[in-house]
């Protein structure tokens, strides 16, 4: 899935009624998985790399794939939320447990969408790679499927969740996201069909 989906749909699962809504906890979780990716993209650039070098050979390299890992990890996303638990009591608990449990959702959002570029979710205890038939883009592989079920879910989180936002920045935050994802669906999935 896309980064802004996955901050969407995690803030509309994981987000409390009541205060402490546990936003920033639930955001950072949600970005952790992809934060490799943005350094990584940010140095192929640096070093004038072509974007089809940048996705078809340096994003495979053994250096990043074992970068991706670790963001991408179940183990230690599940010992986020372990760790929150059992501090609980402490301010810092539940922050941790909400970090924990936002990137476990990311996680899970990713499996059944990730094809060739599947992460290895159960580092560092195993490199295995669920090679899932539905990719989020990738016309090869359903991606017209994928980017359809992304966009759907990203709709339906947004409209339980604007009502629900207190202020006028967030709520104008949250529609430009969902305004980039659909703009997204038709620029990558719809256009190249007409
Ligand atoms: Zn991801």
């Amino acid at each position: 899935m896309n980064t802004p989906s996955h901050l969407i749909l995690n803030l509309a699962l994981l987000r409390r009624p009541v205060a402490p809504a546990m936003t920033w906890p639930i955001l950072i979780g949600a970005l952790i998985p992809d934060a490799a990716l943005f350094i990584f993209y940010g140095w192929a650039r640096a070093q004038g790399l072509p974007e089809q070098t940048i996705w078809g050979e340096a994003y495979y390299s053994d250096f990043w794939q074992a970068m991706f890992a670790v963001g991408n990890s179940m183990p230690l996303g599940l010992l986020g939320v372990a760790l929150g638990y059992a501090f609980r009591r402490v301010w810092a608990g539940p922050w941790i447990g909400f970090v924990g449990a936002s990137m476990v959702l990311h996680h899970l959002s990713d499996l059944p969408l990730h094809h060739d570029d599947a992460h290895q979710h159960f580092w560092p205890l195993s490199s295995f790679r669920l090679i899932s038939p539905v990719s989020y883009y990738d016309s090869d592989h359903f991606g017209l499927l994928g980017a359809t079920v992304e966009l759907v879910l990203v709709l339906a989180a947004t409209a339980y969740l604007l009502p629900r936002l207190n202020s006028v920045l967030s709520k104008g935050l949250l529609g430009a996201m969902a305004l980039v994802t659909i703009a997204g669906y038709f620029a990558l999935q719809i256009r190249p069909l007409v």
